[in-house]
């Protein structure tokens, strides 16, 4: 972690962040962005590393809630993720069936995961969280 209070020697320069978050998923993202809009310089790192091809995730219609925070719910509206009203899922046992109607949140989201990380950062970067 570096300090913007850490000394700096003018014949090695440094640039200095207030944190430094490791990892550049949705948590890692979410917290330099709310660092940034607290005032707090952040820099995100992420691993170099051939990521596997991500497939789609599923959130919940609580997910509004986070992006709203970090107002980027319009963007992910925005973003073409596919919103269904009703679903199955089967864990070892029967289908469960989930029907949004009876969810205070909304709707389920059928989300492109690369895309969904890919807009968080840029709107990070659109906010020099660095
Ligand atoms: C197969 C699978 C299916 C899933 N399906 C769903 C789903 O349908 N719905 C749902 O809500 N959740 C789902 N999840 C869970 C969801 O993917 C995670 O909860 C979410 O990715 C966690 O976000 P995160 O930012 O904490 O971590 P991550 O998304 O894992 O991000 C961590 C980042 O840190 C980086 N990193 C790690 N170590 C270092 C380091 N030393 N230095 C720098 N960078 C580093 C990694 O490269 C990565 O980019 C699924 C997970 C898996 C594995």
């Amino acid at each position: 972690m570096y300090s913007s209070h850490s000394h700096r020697n003018p014949l090695c320069p440094t640039i200095a962040y207030d944190v430094c978050v490791f990892g550049a998923g949705p948590a890692g993202i979410a917290a330099a962005m709310r660092l940034a809009a607290k005032g707090l310089s952040a820099v995100l790192l992420e691993r170099p590393m051939q990521r596997k091809p991500w497939g789609g995730e599923s959130f919940t219609g609580a997910i509004r809630t986070p992006l709203q925070a970090l107002g980027c719910w319009e963007q992910f509206e925005r973003a073409g993720h596919r919103c269904v009203y009703e679903r199955q899922s089967a864990w070892g046992s029967e289908p469960h069936v989930e029907s949004s109607i009876f969810r205070m949140d909304g709707p389920t989201w059928h989300v492109d995961r690369e895309k969904f990380d890919e807009d968080l950062r840029s709107a990070a970067l659109a906010r020099d969280t660095g």
